[in-house]
């Protein structure tokens, strides 16, 4: 529906699936301009891990402000910039004893995703990229080129032109056991298979479906690249931030990634923001050679920063994603159970879960019916078939089962 249409001035101005207009949002709620009320599931697809309008991060936005301090600032250092990179020191990566390069290479998770395809083509001087049935990896034409999705490549005319796609863990029922056929063939010279200059992977495919890889299969992924020069990339974009529980979705298996794209709730308060963290040795970058006009966003270092302060100095918040996160799995296992004939199934981790069902015209359905009841669901899957639930990782309890509650009547109405 159209509710702009005495403007007409977007294009394609309706919304796939919310017919409202919306106007104020305050933690896991959002609110139309009518006043009405509903429960944020989708929180900004992963952008809003610490809720809408978190007071905290306001009033450092606000103060950052009000005092004149730089917005823009290109790739100028700046004290804003500063106390993110230390804060990023402080709070992730020397906790992790990790030791990442941080690239602030443009405003949004694309940015990331291409600045790291960039640099594994430069530093090994290979082409290709090994990419997984259903990822998701941004929409410009180097992410695109890596993305799992025909609909989504082919209207653009993007065939999969660098990229080798494999079988994600979760693409055969878990069937998919390990990666010799993979290996034969990059030890196979005569084949023809040049070695690929990385491997993209979502550790958990947001919108492919909420496709969770177990840690053996990411190990021996990482075995498999460290083995063969292969650089491995985690797009951390959706599934970083703790929306899986730790800071990095990658940590539950132990590995390590040559590269990282962080972006969405790295911003913390829904500001543009994109990191690409990379092994030291990997700066290969020449100066100018990977740049942007917004990569410098001051106001979201802040935001950034004082999401870092308050929410990652101690465990809290991933042990607190984990309670929470069981509360919605037994909620679905719940319901997926009563509705065993349409052959619903629960999977997910952290606070990333998905109800996915056989008939893929179902999940719309439930979306739309949750959407009349005052809850905020968006679907995912390569047809859409995914009921996907992504609350905020701040969701107070009450809200929280709520929510799940409008949810179980939303499918009773959807079948
Ligand atoms: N990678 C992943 C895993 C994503 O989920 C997304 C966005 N859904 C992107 C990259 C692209 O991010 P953006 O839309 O900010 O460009």
């Amino acid at each position: 529906m159209n509710l702009f249409a005495e403007i007409e001035s977007e294009v394609r101005s309706y919304c796939r699936t919310w017919p409202v207009v919306f106007d104020r949002a305050v933690g896991s709620r959002m609110y139309d301009e009518n006043g009405r009320s509903y429960i944020d599931f989708f929180a900004g697809a992963g952008a809003l891990n610490y809720g809408h309008n978190h007071p905290e991060l306001k009033r450092a936005l606000l103060a950052y402000l009000e005092r004149d301090s730089v917005t823009h600032g290109l790739d100028m250092q700046t004290v804003a910039k500063r106390d993110l990179l230390a804060a990023m020191r402080e709070y992730v990566l020397a906790p992790r004893g990790m030791d990442y390069k941080v690239q602030f290479p443009g405003p949004t998770g694309t940015n990331a995703v291409e600045s790291a395809l960039k640099l594994a083509r430069k530093v090994t001087g290979r082409e290709s990229v090994v990419s997984f049935t259903n990822a998701f990896h941004g929409m410009t034409l180097g992410s695109l080129s890596v993305t799992g999705n025909s609909m989504k490549r082919g209207g653009a005319g993007i065939p999969l032109v660098h990229a080798t796609p494999m079988p994600f863990d979760h693409y055969l029922d878990d069937q998919v056991p390990d990666f010799l056929w993979f290996e034969r063939l990059l030890d196979d010279s005569g084949s023809g298979l040049n070695t690929p200059a990385a491997v993209i992977v979502e550790t958990v495919q947001g919108e492919g479906g909420i496709n969770v890889a177990r840690a053996e299969w990411l190990r021996a992924l990482a075995d498999l690249c460290h083995r063969h020069g292969i650089l491995l990339i985690v797009d951390d974009v959706q599934m970083g931030c703790g929306r899986t529980g730790p800071f990095f979705s990658f940590e539950i298996a132990g590995i390590t990634p040559d590269i990282v794209c962080l972006s969405k709730s790295i911003g913390g308060y829904g500001m543009p923001l994109a990191l690409t963290l990379l092994r030291p040795e990997l700066d290969v970058w020449e100066p100018g050679e990977h740049n942007g006009t917004f990569r410098g966003n001051n106001p979201a270092f802040v935001t950034a920063t004082r999401a870092l302060e308050l929410f990652w100095a101690d465990d809290l918040l991933p042990a607190q994603t984990a309670t929470k996160g069981d509360v919605v799995r037994d909620a679905l296992t719940s319901i997926a159970a009563k509705h065993a004939d349409l052959g619903a199934s629960v999977r997910g981790r952290g606070l990333a879960w998905g109800l996915a069902f056989e008939d893929p015209s179902i999940a719309p359905k439930v979306a739309t019916a949750a959407f009349d009841r005052g809850l905020l669901v968006e679907t995912a899957g390569s047809e859409g078939e995914v009921a996907k639930l992504m609350p905020a990782l701040t969701i107070g309890h009450d809200e929280l089962a709520e929510g799940l509650s409008i949810l179980a009547d939303a499918v009773a109405a959807a079948r």
